[in-house]
């Protein structure tokens, strides 16, 4: 969509409310379709999205971001939820997902990958990357109904 169809687009719509999302993925995700598809479909169901991000340089965050970054903020408005990893150390992804939960949003679309690390703190098997496992379970927690990406894990 062009800017100028945005701005017209926009006209029809500012008087309904955002479709509130949490957008959570994999920092290896990759495939973009997967994620622009969905994006697009929410987009023309509900006229407006505002989408709440993790803001990760690489994987879903990113791809959702570029997506983001094509529309006007009256049709597509990014909040961006970074991590205070210089306070909180390790701890900062998990509070900044519940951040973005505790804000609120009418769904959580989830891209995961299985974990890579093979960390110590890893449970045996596959399982979805932590910061994504994270994201869900907290949603889960406070009632958000979550989405997978067909082409990654659900659970
Ligand atoms: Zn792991």
């Amino acid at each position: 969509m062009d800017a100028q169809s945005q701005l017209e687009t926009s006209k029809l719509v500012i008087n309904l409310p955002y479709f509130e999302l949490i957008i959570t993925g994999s920092r290896d995700w990759v495939d973009r379709r997967s994620v622009h598809l969905p994006l697009t479909r929410l987009l023309k169901r509900h006229g407006r999205l505002l989408i709440r991000n993790g803001k990760n340089r690489r994987g879903a965050d990113r791809i959702v971001s570029d997506w983001s970054s094509h529309f006007i903020d009256e049709l597509v408005l990014e909040r961006p939820y970074l991590p205070d990893w210089d306070t909180h150390g390790n701890y900062a992804g998990n509070l900044r997902n519940q951040d973005m939960v505790d804000a609120g949003a009418q769904a959580v679309m989830a891209w995961a990958n299985p974990c890579r690390k093979n960390g110590r703190w890893c449970p045996p098997g596959e399982h979805p990357s932590h910061g994504t496992a994270d994201c869900v379970k907290r949603a889960r927690k406070a009632g958000i109904p979550v989405f997978f990406s067909p082409e990654g894990m659900s659970w």
